[in-house]
């Protein structure tokens, strides 16, 4: 029978001596615990870091890069630089596609530091605010300029955690209205929520039922209305099989420069094509 609980083996354990459910270790991708408990490998991480930070600003104190009076802004700044460089490297959530140009923290924090002084200044007022205030969504953290681009040189910028979050929030997005049938149009807006309230003006229930955004598919809101949203760059997922049939009707015409009007009809065509999800 398997044991239902261990011992930590971390020496610094506050816990050692205690027999702890296996809840309390982290597994390994092939099944085996963790030979020390959460709490402790957490605190391993979490020392990780701060050596890390201690050894980048001993680094850059000796360069004379940053003064003693900057030594938390530093600190905070390397969190940041070390953060956004795990995160693509790992292709953790938003940052799938993203890339960041430096590969170690302190070779980030140096190009910030002497080469985007505003950045630098940004950081130092920002950081004063969070020191002050300690509260987390005044957090700086290091912003990307077009939230397209990658981590370089030129599309970084200073932003408290608390705008950071807020433009993330305000992602342009767009949808095809479609009522009773009949496409009405594809409409862009500038967030998520400009696409609410506008939709909501107009007598479209979007509130009224659950809506997602990259489905691919179209969804029924009430009203008449069916509705595809998509938020900019939104993955839509693959779909095996076919959900919709796309009808293309092709026109060949003859029109008269002057008046617009159609003279003669040369052809007609139809396509039809048998599609999964949906981008427009
Ligand atoms: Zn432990």
């Amino acid at each position: 029978m398997e044991n239902e609980s261990k011992i930590c083996r971390n020496v610094e354990c506050d816990r050692k001596d205690q027999l702890l459910p296996l809840t309390e270790f982290y597994q390994y991708p092939n099944g085996e615990y963790y030979s020390e408990c959460k709490r402790c490998h957490s605190r391993q991480v979490q020392e990780n870091k701060e050596m890390g930070a201690i050894k980048a600003i001993e680094k850059l104190l000796e360069l004379e890069i940053i003064k003693n009076s900057e030594v938390s802004s530093a600190r905070t700044l390397f969190i940041s630089c070390q953060s956004r460089i795990n995160a693509c490297r790992y292709n953790i959530g938003i940052y799938k596609d993203i890339e960041c140009h430096w590969e170690s923290p302190l070779a980030f924090m140096i190009d910030i530091i002497q080469k985007l002084p505003t950045v630098w200044h940004d950081w130092k007022i920002q950081n004063a605010i969070y020191e002050e205030t300690k509260h987390d969504s005044d957090r700086p953290t290091i912003d990307r300029i077009d939230e397209f681009g990658d981590y370089s040189l030129s599309n970084i910028q200073t932003l408290s955690k608390h705008d950071n979050s807020k433009k993330a929030r305000s992602k342009p997005c767009r949808v095809m209205i479609i009522k009773d049938l009949k496409i009405q149009g594809v409409f862009e807006f500038g967030s998520k929520k400009d696409l609410f309230s506008d939709l909501i003006k107009v007598g479209i229930p979007i509130n009224a039922t659950q809506i997602k955004f990259d489905t691919g598919v179209f969804q029924e809101v009430g009203n008449g209305y069916t509705l595809l949203l998509q938020s900019k760059n939104g993955e839509v997922p693959t779909a095996d099989e076919a959900l919709y049939k796309v009808v293309i009707n092709h026109r060949r015409e003859l029109i008269d420069e002057d008046t617009g009007q159609v003279i003669k009809l040369l052809g007609h065509w139809q396509y039809e094509l048998n599609a999964g999800a949906l981008r427009i």
